[in-house]
């Protein structure tokens, strides 16, 4: 279950713009001191050296569309970056191909089952079904423009980079760990080939899809690659234009249909905005227009997404005014 215990909490409606720094401060704050004794969850221990990781580690980040960006928490501490990339690459890829290109060849819909499902294929005729699960992002980083499998890997990590603002490094042990027991991606990789749904050789593309997962992030930079496709794709520290308005508004629909896998309708309802996880803790939630919140923590829940991490967004979408279904009436109500 998405978490919903937000009673003590006032909703507050979106107004279209953050409260004041100290404000926000305080709610970080007071998100973190909330949860940070909850131990529920386990580790990502299908890539042995995520299952190694310190399970206690926590951290919020916030990052408007101004460049200002908070935290509370192990803000400085790295961790890989893995399906939260697919989002990432994904924008890079429909800033490259285009709307309707990227619509046919990855899908836009829910499989309402696991990120690394099997069946989600075979039972939709071989297609991918979205760029958020597996299959689907292994179908996108194949999309990525470059005529060798490193040069694809080069303008990935050149394309996420540009959104976290900064040049983002591999973590070589996660790197490691995953080549060595990602036997299901490969089955992945060769099914997708097998229906004609992948373009190139599939264990280049794994390998490529590996790499982009192992990118080192904290949650400082989430935020700001977050705050990137909030802004309209102009990151918002930098100045510098990623991707166009228009690829923000795509990815952000895509995102909350499926950024937490079969998950997504719960959180959406749960907590009103779009959201992506990966299994190594972090999530990226995004308030358009307004900015997004990075956390961290690496316990997960089922369908492995951080549990910590869920239940901080859930009381920020709410404290802070950004659940996008919220509303208040624009006049009082008439007596009757
Ligand atoms: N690299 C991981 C995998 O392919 C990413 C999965 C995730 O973060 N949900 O299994």
């Amino acid at each position: 279950m998405i978490p919903n215990d937000y009673s003590d909490v006032t909703q507050q409606v979106s107004t279209g713009s953050l409260p004041a720094k100290t404000r926000v401060e305080e709610l970080l704050q007071d998100a973190y001191e909330r949860y940070v004794d909850v131990d529920d969850g386990m580790l990502a221990y299908y890539i042995p050296i995520l299952g190694e990781v310190d399970p206690s580690l926590f951290a919020l980040s916030l990052s408007n569309v101004g460049g200002t960006v908070q935290g509370v928490g192990d803000v400085g501490q790295s961790f890989s970056i893995q399906s939260i990339s697919k989002m990432f690459v994904y924008a890079l890829v429909l800033q490259e191909l285009g709307h309707d290109t990227v619509r046919d060849h990855v899908g836009v819909n829910n499989t309402g089952m696991s990120f690394n499902s099997v069946m989600a294929i075979e039972l939709n005729d071989g297609h991918p079904m979205n760029p958020m699960v597996n299959a689907g992002a292994l179908a996108t980083s194949a999309l990525m423009p470059g005529l060798t499998a490193a040069e694809k890997w080069e303008n990935i990590r050149e394309g996420l980079s540009a959104f976290a603002g900064r040049y983002l490094r591999m973590d070589g042990e996660v790197y490691r760990s995953e080549s060595r027991s990602n036997e299901r991606n490969k089955a992945l990789g060769r099914l997708l080939k097998a229906h004609g749904q992948l373009e190139g050789e599939p264990l280049e593309i794994v390998d490529i899809y590996t790499r982009q997962c192992s990118l080192k992030v904290t949650s400082h930079d989430l935020a700001i690659m977050g705050a990137t496709l909030a802004d309209g794709g102009v990151n918002p520290v930098t100045g510098e234009r990623v991707v166009s308005a228009d690829v923000c508004r795509d990815v952000l629909a895509v995102v909350a249909a499926n950024g937490l896998y079969e998950k997504s309708g719960e959180w959406l309802f749960e907590i009103g905005i779009p959201a992506k996880s990966g299994v190594s803790g972090g999530i990226v939630a995004i308030a358009p227009g307004k900015g997004a919140i990075g956390a961290f923590s690496p316990l997960l829940d089922e369908a492995g997404n951080s549990v910590r991490s869920q239940l901080a967004i859930g009381h920020l979408s709410r404290a802070l005014g950004l659940n996008l279904f919220a509303s208040a009436p624009q006049r009082p109500e008439k007596e009757t």
